[in-house]
């Protein structure tokens, strides 16, 4: 049995039993939030209940290290349809202390991807064709100061109205204690 199966199991009965009636909620957002974290699995549940948001409250873009790169990229259009087409009046992104992007080293990514087979040519030739890739995978050094450096990527786009708040959060994946970096436009 593969991991999706015993999800399409679950799933079957889920709808069945009618257990998501209590989760029923519209496309645009109750409380007008936009949020981006990381996708740690700790923070499944942990970081809803631990500010209170609820199925049809927020947007919610999951990426690793809730880092914001570029500009350009599939976070910050994710963003712009959340403010433009749905409403959200303001912009959380919440890092979160002991994340594995913290220091993560993009040649031991690089070198289990070798492991898993991946042709070390392969790397080289995208490395050739203008893709920095140990960039690219790299994570960061300081958690406060990355959270910071992606607010303003959001502050500083173009494309954001300056009367949209972007706060920078960092949350305890243990207790979810919420410390502010940055709070503002
Ligand atoms: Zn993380």
């Amino acid at each position: 049995m593969t991991k999706l199966d015993e999800i399409l199991a679950f799933n079957e009965n889920f709808v069945e039993n009618k257990e998501y009636i209590p989760y029923v909620s519209d496309v645009i957002p109750n409380r007008k939030i936009a949020i981006v974290t990381c996708m740690d699995a700790r923070l499944i549940e942990l970081l809803h209940k631990a500010i209170n948001i609820k199925n049809g409250d927020a947007k919610i873009i999951k990426t690793a290290g809730a880092q914001i790169n570029n500009p350009y990229g599939s976070i910050i259009r994710s963003l712009l349809v959340a403010v433009y087409g749905m409403k959200a009046e303001e912009i959380l992104v919440i890092g979160h202390r002991k994340c594995g992007m913290n220091s993560m080293d993009p040649d031991k990514l690089i070198s289990t991807m070798v492991e898993r087979g991946i042709d070390p040519n392969t790397i080289t030739e995208l490395e050739e064709s203008g893709l920095d890739i140990h960039d690219w995978l790299k994570g960061f050094e300081n958690l406060e100061d990355e959270v910071t450096r992606s607010v303003e990527v959001v502050r500083s786009h173009p494309l954001f109205a300056s009367d949209i708040p972007v706060h920078g959060l960092v949350i305890d994946p243990t207790t979810g204690k919420l410390d502010v970096v940055t709070s503002g436009y």
